[in-house]
């Protein structure tokens, strides 16, 4: 069997000092070669492995023969975001687990051919970063509605105002949008709210505006693009990518009304009252988890959402060019083994930290992370304290952290979520010089929308419950992502795409909801 094409990356150490691109992507000639690796199946499982049901053979076939632009119209049949799939979606974990080839060796890079094909469409396109009025870091813009703002000003302003920030489209012949069919042509027109700008907002909204529906996302935000905007750093996921996955949905469309958290800015019921006939809640999980150990509350102890907010949204690195300021001490410890905490370690490395080590309760084979970031957080010199468990934090006179007093652990047996658990070693108590702490340890769901309106029920996790068909307990308000369960991009992307083909459903067949008032 030929072998897998590698994908090239920067050398570590030169990439651990800045935020540019990791891995550089595959030439036409490295993703034609590994195009051709694919034995095109007749029965692809690869298919069933993608939660947003690419046509994986065909767009790999067009790449094989050389036709890239092809191969990217195939991935926007069923994918909005393609450029940040190929990047950031766990494909180890789905569609090329299922290669068949993988069953004697490595399977297909489908992720890595999927980044090829979507950055070329983009490179042909003639789009640059420079193009893009989010990608560079500016001062927050002031606010049309802050938490607390007056409704109806709102409503009035944001309606009606300019919804698009992005210069217009330069549309070649082979980046048309793709448009599908609604269930019924009579629902064209119709206005949909989605209440978030994340993976599940943008594919729900690229869908349904492809079916003929009038598609408004709003965005608590200054910018769109929920985690991909402020959770995943560019040396992952640059902001012009998502820039210009944002801008295929303006051609589809979409309009983003930023600043505008739906619940109090502008409440659900408001939103049907202005004529919106369904809504879809893509609001995330951004309330971060704390350890609840003595010492926690020091100074310069972060919860990576606030970190990665602050450098990535606010620009907290380029203070005092912009108003966030970031502290970044000499012997950082972030707690955590996930995505996030891998990001977290990664970006305080390129800050200037001395050392940066991680702290993880299990050990490295049931990391959470993607296996990738791992080796890369690895390869850049973050120290990884396997076993490891933070029992307090221990300050100086000041109240600012210095040290964490740890336990080391030993695994037992599997939990509830099959992995090993966890169990302190009696008197195994040692010192971690610290002056910064990050916690990473897991977001729950946001509480302000479903706290705020009246009849959404959530779960003891505070995730909303949703039927079948992805209905909230309110009529025509749907919901997906992060905030009923998800926890990747692609997963959050799936519901979103399913939650559309219910909405249309919901719309265009009323009589298959009988016991739901329809708002007409
Ligand atoms: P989000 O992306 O959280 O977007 C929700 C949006 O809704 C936000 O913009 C928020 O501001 C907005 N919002 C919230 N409340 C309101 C309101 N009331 N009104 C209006 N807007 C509102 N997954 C992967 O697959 N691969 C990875 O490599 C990966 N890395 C990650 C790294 C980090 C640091 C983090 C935090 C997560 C990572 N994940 C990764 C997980 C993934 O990003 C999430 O599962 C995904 O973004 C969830 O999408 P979503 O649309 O449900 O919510």
């Amino acid at each position: 069997m030929i072998d897998k094409t590698k994908m090239r990356e920067r050398p570590a150490g030169a990439r651990a000092k800045d935020f540019a691109q990791v891995n550089l992507g595959y030439s036409r000639e490295e993703a034609i070669a590994e195009a051709k690796r694919c034995i095109q199946c007749i029965n692809p499982l690869c298919v069933q492995g993608c939660p947003v049901e690419i046509n994986i053979p065909a767009f790999i076939k067009a790449i094989a023969s050389d036709n890239p632009l092809k191969a990217a119209r195939i991935l926007k049949e069923k994918n909005n975001l393609p450029a940040i799939c190929g990047r950031v979606c766990p494909q180890e974990e789905q569609c090329e687990l299922k290669c068949i080839l993988k069953k004697k060796g490595d399977p297909v890079a489908i992720g890595n051919l999927e980044r090829f094909a979507a950055d070329f469409e983009k490179d042909k396109a003639g789009e640059t970063s420079s193009l893009s009025p989010f990608s560079d870091c500016a001062t927050t813009p002031s606010t049309l509605a802050a938490e607390g703002g007056d409704e109806g000003q709102v409503k009035d302003t944001l309606l009606k105002r300019s919804p698009s920030p992005w210069p217009s489209p330069i549309m070649g012949e082979e980046n048309k949008p793709v448009v599908t069919q609604s269930l019924k042509r009579d629902t064209v027109g119709f206005k949909v709210a989605v209440a978030g700008s994340g993976p599940a907002g943008l594919t729900c909204a690229g869908d349904l505006a492809k079916m003929g529906y009038d598609v408004t996302v709003f965005e608590s935000l200054h910018k769109p693009g929920g985690v991909l905007r402020y959770g995943i750093p560019g040396f992952r996921l640059p902001s012009d990518v998502l820039d210009y996955e944002l801008k295929n949905l303006e051609k589809l469309g979409v309009k983003i009304v930023l600043n505008t958290l739906v619940g109090r800015t502008i409440s659900i019921d408001a939103l049907f009252n202005e004529g919106f006939k369904a809504v879809f809640i893509g609001t995330g999980a951004g309330l971060p988890a704390f350890l609840n150990i003595p010492g926690e509350n020091l100074n310069h102890i972060y919860s990576a959402n606030e970190f990665l907010v602050r450098v990535n949204l606010m620009c907290a690195n380029e203070f005092p060019v912009s108003d966030t300021p970031i502290y970044v001490g000499k012997n950082v410890c972030v707690i955590g083994g996930g995505n996030t905490a891998m990001d977290a370690a990664r970006t305080a490395l390129r800050l200037g930290a001395h050392e940066v080590s991680l702290i993880y309760r299990r050990s490295d084979a049931e990391l959470p992370a993607r296996r990738e970031e791992v080796n890369h957080a690895k390869e850049e010199g973050i120290k990884f304290q396997l076993l490891t468990n933070p029992v307090r934090f221990i300050g100086d006179e000041k109240g600012f952290v210095q040290q964490i007093e740890c336990l080391k652990m030993e695994l037992g047996e599997p939990d509830s979520s099959g992995r090993r658990r966890p169990k302190p070693v009696e008197g195994s108590n040692f010192i971690i010089p610290c002056d910064m702490a990050i916690l990473a340890i897991g977001l729950s769901p946001n509480p302000v929308l479903p706290s705020l309106t009246k009849g959404l029920e959530t779960d003891e996790e505070g995730h909303l419950k949703i039927d079948d068909k992805f209905m909230t307990a309110l009529p025509g308000v749907f919901a997906g992502g992060d905030i009923v369960g998800g926890d990747t991009v692609i997963s959050a992307m799936g519901m979103g795409k399913k939650s559309a083909r219910y909405i249309d459903e919901y719309l265009s067949i009323p009589a298959l909801y009988p016991s739901r008032l329809h708002h007409s």
